[in-house]
């Protein structure tokens, strides 16, 4: 037994968590190698104009296969990465490879579409990030308009006027800002007026529960009719199903992202997504 966090109450030791703590321990270890032995890869999943059916863009996720652990979750080891200082040189590797995949399609002259890619709160922290962002645009070619950087809305609210000071400065480049998980965090969108955002990604948390909960859908047609007013677009998380896409759409989401599309691809099944597009959904409405 184990003393709690004060107060009368015992924590029950469980036969798991000797387990739980020793993948923790090798996870963070392996950590410092992964970058080096080329373990982490991105994959990519379309971002839906609705209406037409036409990619729009395309969301960069990590990815990392560990030699002894398999696959591991970004949700599992971000965070350790995080707590190591190990997210910026595994964050600048991210924007290098998404911004130099994003420009290799458009030499193709596959599609003008946009790479959104995901950034976490430490990074900000680094005072040459923006410069750092800047100069990854430069060598890759890529324009800054058909960049996205992704924060959630909690760290958004971290630090909230440096943050501002440094989304200003992003999106003084050109580069475009989404604010990912909304409705998840506090804050409300009068007061994300303030960041310089471009997009809001709604969670998927609302998403799944359409048509089950009448308040969620109340919810989206606030956020949507909301960002509308405030000239901010709205992207759909987490779409898997025929009704959730229809519903949306009577919402007036245009954007949307989630398995009935498309589930996150490697970079050689893009170029097929950006050939056949996504005509399929022509034949539903
Ligand atoms: P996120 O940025 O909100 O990414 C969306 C997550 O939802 C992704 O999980 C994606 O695969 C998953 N998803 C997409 N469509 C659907 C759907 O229709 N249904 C369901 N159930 N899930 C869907 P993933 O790739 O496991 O990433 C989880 C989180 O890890 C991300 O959430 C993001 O916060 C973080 N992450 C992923 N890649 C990166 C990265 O390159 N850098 C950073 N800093 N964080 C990352
Ligand atoms: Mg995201
Ligand atoms: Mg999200
Ligand atoms: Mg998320």
């Amino acid at each position: 037994f184990a003393k709690g966090r004060g107060g009368n109450q015992y924590q029950i030791y469980r036969p798991g968590m000797a387990k739980d703590l020793s993948r923790k321990v090798l996870i963070e270890q392996s950590l410092h190698k992964a970058l080096g032995n080329n373990e982490f890869f991105l994959v990519y999943q379309p971002i839906i104009h609705a209406p037409t059916g036409i990619i729009v863009g395309f969301e960069a996720l990590i990815r990392w296969h560990h030699p002894l652990l398999g696959m591991i979750s970004p949700s599992e080891f971000i965070p350790l990465a995080e707590e190591a200082g190990l997210i910026h040189s595994i964050g600048i590797w991210i924007l290098k490879t998404a911004c130099l995949q994003s420009k290799s399609w458009q030499k193709e002259g596959l599609a003008s579409t946009y790479v959104s890619i995901n950034a976490s709160a430490r990074q900000f922290d680094n005072d040459d990030f923006v410069k750092t962002i800047e100069q990854i645009l430069d060598e890759t070619g890529l324009p800054p308009h058909c960049l996205r950087i992704e924060i959630t809305e909690s760290t958004a609210m971290t630090n909230v006027m440096e943050m501002i000071s440094k989304l200003t400065e992003l999106s003084r480049l050109g580069v475009n800002i989404s604010i990912d998980d909304f409705g998840t965090g506090y804050s409300s969108l009068s007061y994300l007026k303030k960041f310089p955002i471009n997009t809001l990604k709604v969670d998927q948390s609302f998403v799944r529960d359409i048509s089950k909960d009448k308040n969620q859908e109340a919810i989206i047609q606030a956020i949507v009719a909301l960002a509308d007013s405030l000239g901010i677009h709205v992207v759909a998380e987490g779409v898997e199903a025929v009704e959730q896409y229809l519903f949306l759409q009577k919402m007036g989401c245009q954007d949307m992202q989630g398995y009935f599309f498309s589930k996150p691809v490697p970079p050689e099944q893009v170029e097929d997504l950006l050939r056949n597009g996504c005509s399929f959904l022509l034949d539903i409405v």
